[in-house]
């Protein structure tokens, strides 16, 4: 059973190299002690560039930041989001492309499923703001509340998701999974601020977490509540 989920792995490592991030190493593999397991994960969260100047460091890392490196200082205890996730990463890379583009400076941003709050804060560390932020597990909201102070932002973060009585935003973070797009789908449109019927005029939506298969089912859905895919 351990060799097979070690060529699964193997295999699935491969497949990331498509999302066309940095390269990936090697799988390595060791036995653990059981008991070591709860942080053994810690000693593989290293600090990782994402994009050209994101840079997420592990809390309990040490990081020499060069001058234009945006640090997201982390600690995710038991939250989704270390960084280390594809959808995490592809956010981050599109948060950034967003920021060169100079659209986040200033812009109200709302992020629907936050886990440890890592876009939500970087977000805030490029510039913008109001940040807020939902999440339906209370664990994922303290921990989004901990990530910002620890980064000296502030991120508004509650319990709860859409559709909600506030906004409407300029850029809206949604790391989830298909189904849930496609359910949340009238919500994320009420969410982003409408545009004048320019192109590229009213706010943006960020959707990740989408199996390729899945793509035409999201993006129909998206369609039907008013939104345009511009990237
Ligand atoms: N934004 C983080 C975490 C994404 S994981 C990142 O990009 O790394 C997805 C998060 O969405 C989880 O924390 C989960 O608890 C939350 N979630 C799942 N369904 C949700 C829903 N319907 N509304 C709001 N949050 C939801």
């Amino acid at each position: 059973a351990a060799e097979r989920a070690i060529a699964a792995s193997r295999e699935r490592l491969g497949h990331l190299t498509a999302f066309d991030l940095r390269p990936i190493g090697q799988l390595q593999v060791r036995e653990v002690h059981e008991e070591d397991w709860a942080s053994a994960w810690k000693e593989h969260f290293p600090v990782m560039r994402l994009g050209g100047r994101i840079v997420i460091k592990p809390t309990w890392r040490d990081y020499d930041p060069a001058p234009d490196d945006v640090i997201i200082a982390l600690d995710p205890g038991m939250a989704f989001g270390t960084g280390l996730h594809p959808t995490t990463r592809l956010c981050l890379v599109g948060l950034e492309r967003w920021a060169d583009e100079g659209i986040v400076q200033g812009a109200s941003t709302f992020d629907v499923g936050s886990g440890s709050g890592v876009l939500a804060v970087g977000a805030a560390l490029l510039g913008a703001g109001p940040v807020r932020a939902v999440d339906t597990d209370p664990i994922a909201i303290e921990s989004t509340t901990e990530n910002a102070a620890r980064n000296g932002v502030v991120v508004a973060a509650t319990q709860g998701s859409l559709p909600i009585d506030e906004g409407p935003f300029d850029l809206v973070f949604a790391n989830l999974v298909a189904s849930i797009l496609v359910e949340l789908a009238a919500g994320l449109a009420a969410a982003v601020r409408p545009g004048d019927g320019s192109p590229g005029s009213g706010g943006r939506l960020l959707a990740s977490g989408i199996f390729i298969d899945r793509e035409p089912e999201v993006r129909r859905a998206f369609a039907a509540a008013g939104m345009r895919v511009v990237r």
